[in-house]
This record gives C-alpha cells, sequence and structure tokens, in this order.
C-alpha cells in the first residue's frame, strides 16, 4: 500500500494533520495507540486568555481565528453539531482589586476582543461569587471524545486508521521513501504527544510534560450552563455532572489517579461550591509542555522525510489547527515555518 503520509499518534495533533491533508487531497495511514492520549483526559475547554494574570498567550488572535472555524467545519462534516458547545468562560474575582485589573486588561488592545467589560452579577446560592464574574468571549467546549471517536470511524472505513503502537524499530527508510509493516509512503509525521520521549528520533526535543487530573462530580443542585474559572475550572458536561480541575504536576509521569490531586480540587472546591456532589470519576493525562510555551513542529534535522509535530501544551485545542496548517505548508508548498515554533531552534548552532 502507498500513502503520501504516515502520522503516529492520533490526539489533538494527528487529527488536525490528517484534516488539513485530507483537505488538500493527500493520502496517509494513521498508527495510534490510544492509551497515553492527553487530549482523551482534557478538560476540552478552548479560552484565548491566561486567566491567572489576565494576559494574552503568543499568537492568539491567528490561533482562535483558525481554530473555531476548524472545530465548526469539522462537526458540520461529522454531522453532529454538538461537538462543539459555545460556552463563556466566567472568571470568578477574588477581590476588587482583581475587578480593577480586569478593567485594566480589557483596555489592552490584544485582549479587547476577548474580555467583556460587562460583568455578571451571578446571584444563585450554589456558587458563592462576592465579586462578579469576568466574561471572556470566544470560549467553548469541544467534546473531544466524540471529536476523537467520530473522526477516526469516518477514517476506518477509509483502512486509513490502525489502532497500534508505532514500533519504530521497524521502519525502514531513506532518502526518498519510508517503509512499515508493508505501508510505503513519502513522509512521515510524529505527533505522539508527551510520548515523544520513546521516539528514537526525536527524544532529545525538550517535551517535558505536566500532569494533570481532574475529578467528575455529580451535582444536581447546581444549575451552570457556563465555564465557571476560579482556582479551579467547573465545566458543565450535561446531565447534571461536572468537571473540575485541574492540577499541574511537573514531576509524576505516570497516568494513575491520585488521592493528593483529589483532595487539592475538593479543596479549591469547597471555596467556591455550595452545593452536595458525588464524586463520579478521576482522570489523569500528560499535557506535552514545553519551556518556552510554544509548539515544536518542522523536519529531523538529518533524515529529512520525517517530522515532528508536538508541543501543543495546555491549549492544544487553540494552537493545534494552525500549528498543522503550518507544517503542511511547510511540506508541501516549501513555505518557511516561523523559527519561533521550528524545531529547528533545538538544534545545535555550529560554533
Ligand atoms: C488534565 C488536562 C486538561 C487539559 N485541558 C485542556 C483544555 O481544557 N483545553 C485545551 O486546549 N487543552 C487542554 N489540555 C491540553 C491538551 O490535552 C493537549 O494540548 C493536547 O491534547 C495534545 O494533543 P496531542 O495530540 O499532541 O497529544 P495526545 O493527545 O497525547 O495524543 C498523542 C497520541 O499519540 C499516541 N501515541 C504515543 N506514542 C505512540 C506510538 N508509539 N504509537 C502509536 N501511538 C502513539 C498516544 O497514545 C495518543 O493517542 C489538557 C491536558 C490535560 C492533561
Amino acid at each position: 500500500m502507498k500513502v503520501d503520509y504516515i502520522i503516529v499518534g492520533f490526539g489533538l495533533s494527528g487529527l488536525s494533520i490528517a484534516e488539513h491533508l485530507d483537505n488538500i487531497g493527500k493520502t496517509f495511514m494513521v498508527y495510534d495507540s490510544p492509551l497515553y492520549s492527553s487530549s482523551r483526559v482534557a478538560g476540552g475547554v478552548f479560552n484565548p486568555v491566561v486567566l491567572k494574570r489576565f494576559t494574552a498567550p503568543w499568537n492568539i488572535e491567528a490561533f482562535v481565528d483558525k481554530a473555531i472555524p476548524f472545530y465548526k467545519n469539522l462537526a458540520i462534516k461529522l454531522g453532529d453539531e454538538n461537538l462543539v458547545i459555545d460556552q463563556p468562560v466566567l472568571r470568578r474575582f477574588n477581590s476588587i482589586e482583581e475587578q480593577n485589573k480586569w478593567f485594566e486588561a480589557c483596555d489592552k488592545p490584544i485582549l479587547k476582543s476577548f474580555l467583556s467589560d460587562v460583568l455578571w452579577n451571578y446571584k444563585e446560592n450554589e456558587l458563592n461569587v462576592p465579586f462578579k464574574l469576568g466574561e471572556v468571549t470566544n470560549t467553548g467546549r469541544i467534546d473531544l471524545n466524540n471529536l476523537l471517536d467520530s473522526y477516526i470511524l469516518s477514517l476506518a472505513q477509509r483502512n486509513t486508521y490502525k489502532k497500534e503502537k508505532f514500533q519504530y524499530d521497524e521502519l525502514e527508510r531513506d532518502s526518498n521513501s519510508i517503509k512499515y509493516k508493508g505501508v510505503e509512503s513519502s513522509h512521515l509525521i510524529f505527533a505522539e504527544g508527551h510520548k515523544v520521549v520513546e521516539n528514537p528520533y526525536f527524544n532529545h526535543l525538550p517535551v517535558l510534560g505536566n500532569k494533570g487530573e481532574y475529578i467528575v462530580i455529580k451535582s444536581p443542585k447546581l444549575k451552570m450552563n457556563f465555564i465557571f474559572k476560579s482556582s479551579v475550572f467547573i465545566i458543565p458536561l450535561g446531565n447534571h455532572m461536572y468537571k473540575v480541575g485541574a492540577t499541574f504536576d511537573r514531576d509524576d509521569k505516570s497516568l494513575n489517579t491520585t488521592t493528593k490531586a483529589q483532595e487539592e480540587i475538593k479543596e479549591k472546591l469547597s471555596k467556591v461550591l455550595n452545593a452536595e456532589y458525588e464524586i463520579m470519576d478521576q482522570v489523569a493525562g500528560i499535557r506535552p509542555t514545553v519551556g518556552d510555551r510554544k509548539p515544536i513542529i518542522g523536519r529531523h534535522f538529518e533524515f529529512s522525510n520525517l517530522y515532528v509535530f508536538n508541543g501543543m501544551g495546555s491549549r492544544g485545542i487553540l494552537t493545534a489547527p494552525l500549528s498543522a496548517q503550518w507544517l503542511i505548508d511547510f511540506i508541501e508548498f516549501e513555505k518557511q515555518i516561523n523559527p519561533l515554533v521550528d524545531v529547528a531552534r533545538f538544534y545545535k548552532k555550529p560554533v
């Protein structure tokens, strides 16, 4: 079998690459072992503002402009418009000083289109909101598990998805072609998230990994149809279920859920939620984070038909679609990758 591309890994990164390739008529085969997927654990929130400090992440306007239509079109293509849920993110203020900082941020040109200066006065007893709520716009939630499952189903129907771990030692390559278990391709893109640490071609990259855990609670009295942000996110899932978290842990690289994380989330939740709840589930994943908080995309320093797509960090939903376009434009149309995201920034410079 001959294809244009092999894609290794199918989280948000693999999906974004596949969709861009499909849109320009390129063929591909995906190898994915979904066991380690950060995308399937994520809160699914898309939010263009750093809500701790009210600042804008790097290149956020361009990421938002690409990502929101990307997911909406995908939802239409897959025949399920519920994959994208438009929902405001509301930031709880801890003090009047914080409210004032919010108003200052509203005046900054980069944040003007993302922050509303009209505050919400939330009066229901279930949430403790003493200083009102600030609304972030261009926000919502992607139903990531259903999105990935629907897309994989469509790939499986075209025989372009294999649910199996990619064995690096079975890859045969020379400068013209790549062969892997009977599949021949011109290019191979690795998109394994934090598991890139096991990839012999790219394990030198500083994808640090930051573990995050959520609890899923059921709280029948809490009636909230927005995404609430205090020291934790409370994300409505429907049927009185809410995802609450997440934690950040740079040291633990296991995927086990921990009582430490559960206690931390419960403690933070106790400060804002006055309603009873039951814990229904707990999940853990590892964010593919990089010190400079930017994607890592581009070509291997020695093997010209191997590429990496990684470093989506804690905002993969917004970052992955445009980054995928950058990588495909580079491979197919020789458009230069912005040096700030090019993997070459981690290659040793000649002295
Ligand atoms: C707790 C938590 C909450 C988060 N919340 C949000 C959020 O609300 N919004 C947001 O935008 N981002 C969020 N993120 C970040 C987001 O999950 C990531 O940015 C994004 O999902 C990374 O996608 P990826 O495809 O690069 O990696 P992954 O989703 O990890 O996908 C990589 C895939 O490759 C597979 N794989 C690895 N090695 C191999 C191999 N050898 N062979 C075959 N397959 C392989 C893995 O099993 C996996 O399926 C969160 C992350 C965590 C952990």
